[in-house]
């Protein structure tokens, strides 16, 4: 069976903790979009560890992990990422690499950087990671794949043609040096041999793990809201994040995707730009985030301070319908033990008329917060294992939250480890 972990809303909902605790029973673990731009933490018998671009079944010694077509790989990350995990007495991961995907090149990275300069206070809040730049790429045909590292010949004419369009941009619009075909060539051919031991079909590798009957996990990052169609665009990544995309960024067919786990955040978090109703400032949000996630709400890939809000039953409603939810798992409920009130965003307030529906983002920016409040159950949740023994208080936000999103919250995860999960 195939299952995919996706997240409800902009990220950083635990999808790490999830894929890694439901990856001690799956055979497969594939990321099937994003790059190196976010991450995952992941805390196990092994440690805790930030995972970027591997998948979070790396931690088992009997899955296969898979960087699917739709992944932006960076090939120099991605090699270290191994290196650190082996270095901390993971076993060495089984990993496969799809011929189709794409690599993340360094003048991506730079001209990320250089774009994020230019567009000084109005920038995305990029993690300058150079994913906009390679996903530009990949659909104006001109990023490179896997497979044509394998022909030199047609590898640097490409490299040729692909060097003159970008040297415009580095003299005329950024005033950076310009690239050098023969140090892109090197590079390229750098990867390849890292590469080489990986390299797999990987859309016929699952084509046969379907048949065999093997259980599947797609793993998903950030989350609905980030989705370039269907969440707050322009403030959004550049591949989908919906687990429809699944089937796509990692060659199955889509009627495979049998449950679509959305990991939904007991509060809100979001990293970057963008509209964000909920939003908390002030010592308020100051609390929230340093008593959030593991640790403290800080970015796992920049370190940088997530920006932190109430749980917004509007956005989550839609980022659960947009994703296709058949289960819903509700994370990072006991940072909410210190509360003696939780407020909820149960509707938004736009020009006067109070909806339940997200709007487009032109409509979101003038969106004002409808505050309804729970009272708190003011005590600590983690290591508690059944639905009946959390206090009412609990179970009455799980209920009111599971009530106004309409999908079933199937899972509730009350702590970091692996282990700490109710099932309902
Ligand atoms: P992802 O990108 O969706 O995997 O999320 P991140 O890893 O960026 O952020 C989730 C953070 O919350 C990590 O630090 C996790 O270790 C932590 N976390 C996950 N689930 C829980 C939970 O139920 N309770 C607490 N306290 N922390 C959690």
């Amino acid at each position: 069976m195939v299952k995919a972990v996706v997240g409800a809303n902009w990220g950083d909902e635990g999808k790490g903790k999830i894929t890694d605790m439901l990856a001690g029973q799956a055979d497969i673990i594939v990321r099937f979009q994003g790059g190196s731009n976010a991450g995952h933490t992941i805390v196990n018998d092994y440690g805790k560890f930030a995972l970027h671009t591997l998948p979070s079944g790396v931690f088992y010694g009997h899955t296969v992990n898979v960087i699917g077509n739709g992944v932006a790989l960076n090939v120099p990350i991605l090699m270290k990422e191994i290196d650190s995990i082996v270095s901390r007495g993971v076993p060495a991961p089984k990993i496969l690499i799809s011929d189709r995907a794409q690599m993340v090149m360094s003048y991506h990275i730079l001209l990320d950087q250089y774009e994020e300069e230019r567009l000084g206070k109005n920038s995305f809040g990029s993690t300058k990671s150079g994913i906009a730049p390679f996903y530009s790429d990949k659909y104006a045909k001109i990023g490179f794949q896997v497979s044509e590292l394998f022909d030199e010949t047609s590898l640097r004419n490409k490299v040729e043609r692909v060097c003159v369009q970008k040297n415009v941009m580095m003299e005329h619009l950024y005033h950076k040096p310009v690239l050098e075909p023969e140090k892109i060539l090197q590079e390229l051919m750098g990867y390849k041999e890292m590469l080489t031991p990986y390299i797999c079909d990987v859309s016929a590798y699952l084509w046969d793990a379907v048949q065999e009957g093997r259980e599947i996990l797609l793993e998903g990052q950030l989350g609905s809201l980030k989705d370039p169609d269907h969440g707050i665009y322009p403030m959004v990544t550049s591949s989908s994040t919906l687990a429809a995309f699944g089937a796509i960024g990692a060659g199955i067919p889509p009627y495979e995707i049998k449950k679509i786990i959305v990991v939904c955040k007991a509060y809100s978090s979001a990293v970057g730009a963008g509209a964000f109703v909920s939003e908390l400032f002030g010592s308020e949000a100051d609390e929230l985030r340093r008593r959030g996630g593991d640790g403290g709400e800080y970015g796992a890939t920049t370190g940088r301070p997530r920006r932190v809000g109430w749980f917004d039953c509007v956005a989550s409603k839609y980022g659960c319908r947009i994703q296709g939810a058949t289960d819903v798992a509700f994370t990072v409920l006991d940072v909410l033990g210190y509360l003696d009130e939780i407020p909820v965003c149960v509707a938004y307030d736009i020009d006067g008329e109070i909806t339940t529906d997200f709007p487009v983002t032109s409509k979101l920016d003038r969106a004002k917060p409808v505050i309804e409040k729970l009272p708190g159950w003011k005590c600590d949740i983690r290591g508690i294992r059944e639905y009946e023994k959390l206090p009412e208080n609990c179970r009455r936000y799980i209920e009111f939250v599971e009530k106004k999103i309409g999908f079933p919250i199937t899972m509730v995860s009350n702590g970091p480890g692996r282990n700490d999960i109710i099932y309902r």
